[in-house]
């Protein structure tokens, strides 16, 4: 078996796979320009600091590494970010894979998994969201995610390239011994926000919206844990190489929780006070996203093992307990 490229290995989703592939003897390169990402995430394999839209760097990765497999995370993450600046994201995460994918080719290497998500699919949402729902990105980010999908089955329709896109419902926790988690600059997502307010460096929570047509009136999300994820991108390789199809694939719990629940189970595994405030609704949130991973189930013979909300919160308070004592976050 040849190294496997991790593009975006410094960063949240991608440090968990690379630990993960580490620890059953996988050899691994992680390139990441380290624009969000960490260089002491990316302590457990060889490191190259650069960007996926360096083609020459990367014909330099591919010639000095036996690479025969890329797990594809780079790229820019955030919904608000993407509304403001459209062309850093069409830039940064459709030319990066469009370069990446170029170099794969030029290197023979035919095997991808990339990380895709569940914003890329389209209204209604009061249902349980499967691979084929209509797609319709709300977002430039979710655009990116939809525009690159199209462009590996493309490339999968007449090449050797084979590919499996992962859609993730919300990446939540960490890994149990708290070697890696969650560390974004500024922090946006909930499970950190919350445990960063228990933790008294934040004086109270927003919850964006108490009026959604829901039981307790706050939205709902599916959360599913980091090392659940990485087990997919893990299993996704072993399904190619078995000859699988290349496809789309969600990766969710199936379970809805809404804001108020996660708050009351961060106060329960915390133990803290967790002041909450009503704020208006983020733009652009929905009322509802669960995923249906049947799918990932049948092909994968995935099942996530962290179903229980609290599991995954124990885990993230674990490491942002960690985080706190080691470095004050920047708000
Ligand atoms: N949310 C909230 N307060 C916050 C951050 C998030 O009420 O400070 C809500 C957000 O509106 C959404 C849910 O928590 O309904 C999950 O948001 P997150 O940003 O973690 O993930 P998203 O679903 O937007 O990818």
């Amino acid at each position: 078996m040849g190294k496997i490229l991790v593009t975006g290995g410094a960063g949240y989703i991608g440090a968990h796979t690379v630990k993960r592939l580490v620890s059953q003897g996988r050899e691994v390169v992680v390139l990441d320009n380290l624009s969000t990402g960490h260089r002491d995430f990316a302590r457990f394999c060889d490191f190259v600091q650069g960007d996926v839209r360096d083609p020459v760097l990367l014909d330099s990765v591919f010639s000095s590494e036996p690479i025969d497999a890329v797990i594809h995370f780079a790229a820019a993450s955030q919904v608000g970010e993407s509304v403001r600046n459209p062309l850093y994201y069409y830039n940064n995460n459709v030319s990066g894979a469009i370069c990446l994918v170029s170099a794969m080719a030029r290197h023979m290497v035919d095997t991808l998994i990339f990380s895709s998500s569940c914003a890329v699919y389209g209204p209604p949402f009061d249902c349980l969201l499967t691979e084929v729902h209509p797609t319709a990105p709300l977002s430039p980010y979710a655009a990116t995610k939809a525009m690159i999908e199209r462009i590996l089955a493309d490339m999968a329709r007449v090449t050797p390239f084979q590919y499996v896109a992962l859609r993730y419902f919300n990446a939540a926790g960490a890994d149990p011994d708290a070697e890696v988690g969650e560390r974004h600059r500024p922090e946006t997502h909930l499970i950190p926000l919350v445990l960063q307010t228990a933790l008294g460096q934040r004086d109270h929570l927003d919850i964006f919206g108490d009026d959604y047509p829901t039981e307790d009136g706050t939205a709902i999300r599916d959360y599913v844990h980091v090392l659940d994820l990485a087990d997919a991108h893990i299993a996704a390789l072993a399904y190619l190489r078995g000859g699988g199809a290349s496809r789309a694939i969600n990766l969710g719990n199936g379970q809805g929780h809404s804001v108020r629940q996660v708050i009351d189970a961060a106060r329960k595994i915390t133990g803290r006070d967790i002041p909450v405030r009503t704020a208006p609704r983020r733009e652009g949130d929905s009322t509802r996203l669960v995923g249906d991973a049947t799918l990932a189930r049948e092909l994968l013979g995935w099942r996530p093992r962290y179903a229980d909300i609290g599991e995954i919160i124990a885990t993230a308070w674990a490491w942002h307990s960690k985080e706190a004592a080691r470095s004050a976050p920047v708000l």
